[in-house]
């Protein structure tokens, strides 16, 4: 009795489907469009701190932003395909002045000018694949940024810090270092600025599962933005375009997946999306999943859909229009 009232309900069903599948979309697939998921705010405690400048650092700089301190602002992620995870924003903040973007001032940088740096890390190499591969492939992503000619951001390298035999490493990675300490594990890092765009390498599961529930299983990789702050540790934005200064970016990738130079999780595009991240250029697309194999697609394809598709070493040109946007009038803002 119980099993023909199941069969006659998994009929009517069927039929229920067969016909939803008829009147939306004759003859293909069926595909759901996913709702872009909600930013998540997370206030911190006592999130203004005060981090160590270069050694090497000029008066003048010190003078400009010596008084201020920094705070986390928001931390982006990208997913991994077929994880019913979307890529997504959270917020760290206090929001009280409603500034929920964050964009670089010319010449209010730790580095003294309006030429935007960036670093590769060597110390947290993936399981995977050999640094010297992962770091070429890292360096290619940071190349096609700077190739889109819009504007003048003297995308520049600051040198790895190489370690003579005898010498002590320097570690790096401001997220990595207070991160640690609050979580009760070694993240290694140090509360030291190295360049505005950090490349902070490859980091196991307890460091995704801490950034939020589960989220070694469905991050691939993570942009942190840091924000100067004043001494009462509110948001500063001293060109008023209602947009929390950044300090510098942080960029962690996820080791408990799989990565490859072109194959399984690209290094080069993963890097590709969190160097635009790290460039002030938020996630983009709509997105859709085809039901029958659970792979996520988005329209347009680009590099800074939530999810990863597949290879995307090339900025598309709704990639470039969101660069340009952000940085066309660049450092004459
Ligand atoms: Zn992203």
């Amino acid at each position: 009795m119980k099993k023909t009232k199941l069969i006659m309900l998994a009929a009517s069903l069927s039929i229920f489907a067969s016909c939803e599948k008829e009147i939306e979309t004759p003859g293909i697939a069926e595909v759901q469009k996913l709702e872009t998921p909600a930013m998540e705010f997370r206030p911190l405690e006592n999130n203004s701190f005060n981090i160590k400048l270069p050694d090497n650092t000029d008066s003048k700089v010190k003078s400009k932003i010596g008084d201020y301190n920094i705070s986390l602002f928001s931390a982006e992620y990208i997913t991994a395909n077929g994880s019913e995870e979307l890529g997504t924003t959270i917020f760290f903040t206090n929001r009280g002045n409603k500034m929920l973007s964050s964009d670089f001032v010319p010449g209010l940088a730790y580095d003294g000018t309006s030429d935007i740096s960036y670093y590769i890390d060597k110390n947290r190499p993936s399981n995977d694949i050999d640094v010297k591969v992962s770091t070429a492939a890292i360096g290619r992503a940071m190349d096609s940024w700077r190739n889109v000619n819009c504007s003048d951001i003297g995308l520049y390298e600051i040198p790895y810090d190489e370690v003579e035999e005898g010498e002590e490493l320097q570690e790096y990675g401001v997220f990595a270092y207070f991160y640690g300490i609050f979580s009760g594990n070694d993240f290694g890092g140090a509360p030291l600025y190295i360049a505005d765009v950090y490349h902070g390498g490859w980091l196991g599961a307890e460091f995704f599962d801490y950034l939020t529930e589960r989220g070694s299983e469905f991050i691939l990789g993570v942009t942190l933005t840091y924000t100067f702050t004043d001494e009462d540790g509110n948001l500063v934005d001293t060109d008023n375009n209602g947009k929390a200064d950044v300090a510098f970016r942080e960029i962690y990738y996820n080791d408990t997946f799989t990565w490859n130079d072109g194959r399984t999780y690209d290094i080069e595009t993963i890097a590709l999306h969190e160097a635009g991240h790290g460039l002030s250029q938020a996630h983009f697309g709509e997105a859709f999943r085809t039901n029958a194999n659970g792979k996520i697609h988005f329209s347009p394809r680009a590099v800074m859909n939530a999810t990863y598709s597949g290879i995307q070493t090339a900025v598309e040109k709704t990639d470039e229009a969101g660069h340009c946007a952000n940085w066309a009038e660049w450092p004459n803002k």
